[in-house]
């Protein structure tokens, strides 16, 4: 039988089968690992392959393949081990909430997001929630950050999960799709998925800050069929996800508006800061690529840089 992984405890999971029923599964005793050497070998919105085995009365499912993952999203455990723990596979789309206050998000934690979103090769979308709640100038700060970030090729809606304004339009993106929602405590991501689906309670929100900076980092996820024929993977205690690890030459890949002009600086390996005859930051001077853009992705570097160093000291 082929299924889903709707839920995992790292050794029972929860498979829907293509015929709808949910089956509790193990694994089977000698599980071929794939190639991410991870804790868990099977995640959250895995397909996989499953022969069901019935013990008196008793029906338990044996997981015994996984077909290859669109994407994954992974989490480094903080311990000495370094071993990574995947949190959800197969991810259609990544709603980031915005807000303006209440909490704040700026701009580098909104391009940190998309670079991952990027990195992970899942379609990032862009909500500027409690538009019900902002005066005029704040509408048109929400406006200019919109068209900043469409220009680069990212949609982008205003909505309000209190008063529903756009959530139609949420719902037909959504629609045959496995979405996840991040964003900072308070954005509204409870809201929005309540109002979406009355009734569905995330975790996503709820996780206190204490437990993100326990030892604890094995974070499982869980997937949710939502009526209007789309999924949510609701992760707990993840707000945004950890900027993946890369190469610097890499980074620029990860900015739409500066991958259009690979092959258009002087130096190949051009990380686009003092290089002579740059295109990208050619481009900033012309204001085509924005200030802020630019701002995040020098931070970016800087931040590879820190986990280079902390990575030699380590080895
Ligand atoms: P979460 O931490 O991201 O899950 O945020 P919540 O869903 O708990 O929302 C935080 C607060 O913002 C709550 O008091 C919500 O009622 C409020 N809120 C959420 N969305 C909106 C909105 O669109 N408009 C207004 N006015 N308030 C909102
Ligand atoms: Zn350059």
């Amino acid at each position: 039988m082929k299924g889903t992984v709707y839920k995992s405890t790292g050794s029972w999971y929860t498979v829907k089968a293509e015929n709808g029923t949910f089956y509790e599964c193990r694994l089977k005793g000698r599980f071929r690992l794939g190639e991410i050497k991870s804790t868990n070998p099977v995640a959250v919105g895995d397909k996989v392959g499953f022969e069901i085995e019935t013990k008196g009365d008793e029906t338990v499912g044996i997981i015994s393949s996984i077909e290859e993952r669109e994407n994954y999203i992974i989490r480094k455990s903080v311990n000495l081990s370094k071993q990574t723990h995947i949190i959800a596979a197969n991810v259609d789309l990544a709603f980031l909430l915005v807000t303006l206050n209440n909490p704040p998000t700026f701009t580098a934690f909104i391009d940190r997001f998309l670079v991952t979103a990027e990195a992970y090769e899942i379609e990032a979308i862009l909500l500027f929630n409690k538009v019900d709640t902002y005066s005029e100038d704040e509408l048109l700060e929400i406006k200019f950050l919109a068209a900043l970030y469409r220009n680069i090729g990212y949609t982008c809606i205003g909505i309000s999960a209190e008063t529903g304004k756009n959530l139609e339009k949420v719902k037909q993106l959504m629609t045959e799709k496995t979405a996840m929602f991040s964003g900072h405590s308070g954005v509204g991501k409870s809201t929005l998925v309540n109002a979406l689906e009355p009734g569905l309670d995330l975790k996503t929100s709820k996780i206190s800050q204490q437990h993100l900076q326990g030892q604890h980092t094995t974070t499982f996820a869980e997937m949710f069929d939502l009526s209007f024929d789309a999924q949510i993977i609701d992760t707990p205690g993840i707000r945004g996800f950890g900027l993946v690890e890369m190469e610097k030459e890499e980074v620029g890949d990860y900015f739409p508006e500066f991958f259009k002009l690979k092959g258009h600086c002087k130096f190949n390996n051009c990380l686009h800061i003092e290089e002579p005859q740059c295109a990208v930051k050619e481009a900033l001077e012309n204001e085509e690529i924005a200030w802020s853009r630019y701002k995040s992705y020098l931070q970016i570097l800087e931040g590879e840089e820190e986990q280079y160093r902390k990575d030699i000291h380590t080895n």
